[in-house]
């Protein structure tokens, strides 16, 4: 994976079908998150040119284009805030979205994710508009509480200190 910020992203090399504007608008979107994102590196945004055309998923959905807002990832615990640009199992581009803590279950389920949000590419949906949809997301799960018990409690699931 490339390392850098949106800018760096070479998105006409691993989105070679994106129009002139398709571009304008991924870039506006991402930096809807990079402002959303307090004291966050800008310089987070990763990518794989390999995967820009369709690896075939032997080792699961190959992402092309990801931020992971890392708030926290230490004592065993972790909260995570995702976007990414991946292949489905079929070769179609899809953007996915979530939030991502640690599990303190009495059963050690390792994490879990708390709201996710997948869409596919396809006639009904181009890749611009399921970026600008995954975006806005994630921009709202970046003003809520960066407190990873405030999101397991979103989901009925046990704080870190429950045990
Ligand atoms: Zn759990």
């Amino acid at each position: 994976m490339m390392r850098g910020a949106f800018d760096d992203v070479p998105l006409a090399v691993i989105f070679p079908l994106l129009e002139p504007a398709d571009v304008d608008s991924m870039n506006q979107a991402a930096g809807t998150v990079d402002a959303a994102r307090t004291g966050g590196d800008r310089a987070d945004w990763e990518w794989a040119l390999e995967h820009a055309a369709f690896p075939g998923t032997q080792s699961g959905t190959p992402t092309i284009l990801g931020l992971d807002v890392i708030e926290h990832a230490e004592g065993g615990d972790q909260l995570e805030f995702q976007l990414q640009v991946v292949w489905t199992a079929l070769g179609r581009l899809a953007v996915e979205t979530a939030v991502n803590v640690a599990c303190w279950c009495g059963t050690d389920h390792a994490t879990h994710d708390i709201d996710a949000l997948r869409l596919v590419v396809g006639e009904e949906t181009s890749l611009p508009a399921a970026f600008r949809v995954g975006a806005e997301r994630l921009t709202g799960w970046l003003a809520e509480p960066h407190d990873a018990d405030h999101w397991r409690a979103t989901a009925g699931l046990p704080p870190r200190w429950a045990h």
